[in-house]
């Protein structure tokens, strides 16, 4: 796959995001055009998580560190965790939070679980920081605060391959709707030789692996194996795409966890009255925001499907006369949830258009004296001009912007 553009050139064009200085490095802040493209991603993903069983929580952005601690993340991922704040008030060192997975555990534990409430999905779009060093960061792909599309699934160790085989699922609806090809999947393990960066005994990890790899394969996902590459705390599978003339990078991971339950202690009552610990399925179909955006960028060389355009319909009034009618369906667009701009740019038309380019809508239309006589527009897409009446416009509209 070649990519013209990096998706850095592509975002400031179209005013998706920036970075200053006095805010931090690696710390972007969202313009209104990268919010409309999120808010698009995550809507669309919360919609199929509420269809797959997902209940939703919020959860802070910092913690004490006994919660890090237990985690084992100050152990294991310390060196990306920014420094601790110290509270005198109740004599702690809180952290920003590295990862949602601890605070997802605390929700499973915060009341009693039976097997009745398993698979029990917990999701949250959570917003976390990591500190990469300054000479890793790069635009939106590596960025030192992040919000993931997160998400536990807490199984019964016996559900492991039907729940993972779902997981998979979704994410391969998900790269099938955004048109996405040219990914692979990569079955992460540990290291036998490295005992001490990866927790848990053997047999566990082993088995663990063999439940990831039957899944794959049962579904016919092509994947290879890396040894080394798995979680500290168990095996996951991780989507592999390249990213412009980077290497290879992963874009979204299913990580099966069975030593969390314990250091969490969490539990649940079995169908035998028993107790017994769950194990735990950490997923990010869209990996994070930040990510995913510079990836979709960088894919479609800023040509976004409809749906997923921060400007859908770019509005030309080619004179002053002209200007009240575009207003006047830029705000009848907006009624029917469709994202517009009308020019105000000064200059020649040939200018301008050359600036509504720059943000790469999924269409133009240009407004002069005969459209506005003659009440027909002319809809110019990326790769065809489509004649329409003014009252059709919205309804065509909508069914071209559909996602798929
Ligand atoms: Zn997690």
């Amino acid at each position: 796959m070649s990519y013209k553009y990096d998706h850095r050139q592509l975002a400031d064009e179209m005013e998706i995001f920036f970075f200053d200085d006095q805010i931090g490095a690696g710390l972007p802040v969202w313009l209104p055009n990268g919010v409309a493209l999120r808010d698009e991603l995550e809507n669309f993903v919360k919609s199929l998580e509420k269809k797959a069983g997902y209940h939703r929580v919020v959860t802070p952005h910092l913690a004490r560190g006994e919660l890090y601690q237990q985690s084992g993340h100050l152990r294991a991922f310390n060196e990306s965790m920014y420094p601790p704040m110290k509270w005198p008030e109740d004599n702690s060192n809180y952290y920003l939070k590295p990862m949602n997975c601890p605070h997802h555990h605390k929700v499973f534990s915060c009341s009693p679980r039976s097997y009745r409430h398993l698979p029990l999905r917990i999701a949250e779009y959570g917003q976390v920081y990591r500190y990469e060093n300054s000479g890793s960061l790069k635009g939106l792909s590596r960025v030192r605060g992040l919000c993931q599309n997160d998400g536990h699934i807490y199984i019964d160790p016996n559900d492991a391959e039907a729940e993972i085989s779902s997981v998979l699922e979704l994410h391969e609806h998900c790269y099938s709707v955004l048109g996405l090809k040219g990914y692979r999947y990569r079955l992460s393990l540990h290291d036998p030789n490295r005992k001490i960066d990866f927790d848990g005994p053997s047999n566990l990890w082993i088995q663990c692996e063999e439940i990831l790899r039957a899944c794959l394969i049962k579904k016919g996902l092509p994947f290879f194996e890396a040894i080394g590459e798995a979680a500290f705390y168990g095996p996951k599978i991780d989507v592999q795409m390249k990213m412009g003339a980077e290497d290879e990078e992963s874009i979204a991971s299913i990580q099966l966890d069975f030593n969390s339950s314990g250091k969490f202690d969490l539990s649940y009552v079995a169908s035998s009255g028993q107790k017994r610990q769950p194990w735990v399925i950490h997923r990010a179909p869209l990996g994070s925001h930040e990510r995913f955006v510079a990836l979709l960028l960088e894919y479609f060389d800023g040509q976004l499907p409809g749906w997923l355009s921060p400007v859908q319909i770019y509005l030309l009034p080619v004179d002053e006369e002209q200007q009240a009618y575009a207003m006047q369906l830029s705000a009848e667009l907006a009624a029917n949830n469709i994202r517009s701009v009308v020019d105000q740019n000064a200059g020649s038309l040939s200018k301008r258009i050359l600036f509504a380019h720059k943000l790469r809508p999924f269409a133009k239309i240009i407004v002069g004296p005969k459209e506005l006589d003659s009440g027909r527009l002319v809809l110019e897409k990326r790769d065809e001009k489509v004649a329409l009446n003014s009252a059709d416009l919205i309804s065509r509209l909508k069914d071209m912007i559909a996602i798929p």
